[in-house]
């Protein structure tokens, strides 16, 4: 497992897993006879011009200047592993065996990267909460999610904050640019959890690089340094509509 974002070889891996990921499905689309559409795959994590190995040192930056984020990435167990806590996960899917299966696909997420500010990524189907993509580490895959192509609010996307902030632009940009996600849920080491969805809000055209470094470079110019990106995520969910939680 990588400790530190300085990590060379690990980050070489990561990269080599990465590739490793798109050639397999090269191959698997030529043999479904499917031709390799860029859009039949969405990255999470836009910036690939930017290793993730960037991101981390901005973001342990970030956690040391900021008041109220913790430097502490270890887990609250009893924060966790209560019922009160299963409660935030209510309703999240169309069962409450979904709602069940996101809360532990949560709590697994949390629990693998104790003490680090690594990430765990897992794409749920929205209805009965059934994995449909494995935990996926970014910092082993370079940076890189893929989302699969699915009809309109099919998942939900359940990763960790090991810093307990709320969404990156990073998060906001997959909700914005990917129909097939329905919410997207940040679970906070201390057991705190966001929950972001579009519902019947609008979306921001951020398909070319321009249009997103244009939108990431107000999402920053927002951000105040008492609230992490806290006041950038509430004022663009507010300005286009869409459901904002945390409890
Ligand atoms: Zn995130």
């Amino acid at each position: 497992m990588l400790q530190e974002a300085g990590d060379e070889e690990g980050l070489k891996d990561a990269s080599k897993k990465l590739r490793e990921y798109k050639d397999k499905y090269k191959d698997y689309s030529k043999e479904h006879g499917l031709g390799m559409h860029n859009d039949r795959t969405q990255v999470y994590g836009y910036d690939r011009s930017k290793s993730m190995k960037t991101v981390w040192s901005e973001r342990k930056a970030l956690i040391r200047t900021t008041p109220g984020v913790t430097s502490d990435f270890s887990v609250n167990y009893p924060a966790i592993d209560n019922k009160d806590y299963a409660k935030k996960y209510k309703g999240l899917t169309d069962s409450w065996l979904g709602d069940r299966r996101a809360v532990e696909t949560a709590r697994k997420c949390i629990k693998e990267n104790d003490g680090t500010l690594f990430e765990n990524v897992a794409i749920l189907d929205s209805r009965n909460g059934k994995m449909i993509c494995d935990f996926m580490r970014p910092g082993e895959t370079g940076g890189e999610i893929i989302i699969p192509k699915a009809s309109d609010n099919s998942f939900i996307v359940i990763h960790n904050h090991g810093n307990n902030d709320t969404f990156s632009f990073e998060d906001f940009a997959l909700l914005n640019n990917c129909p097939q996600v329905k919410s997207i849920i940040a679970a906070g080491h201390n057991g705190i959890i966001y929950k972001m969805s579009v519902e019947k809000g609008k979306r921001l055209d951020l398909s070319n690089q321009n249009a997103y470094n244009d939108y990431y470079r107000d999402f920053n110019r927002r951000y105040t340094m008492e609230n992490g990106n806290f006041d950038s995520i509430q004022y663009y969910c507010n300005a286009l509509g869409w459901r904002f939680e945390y409890e």
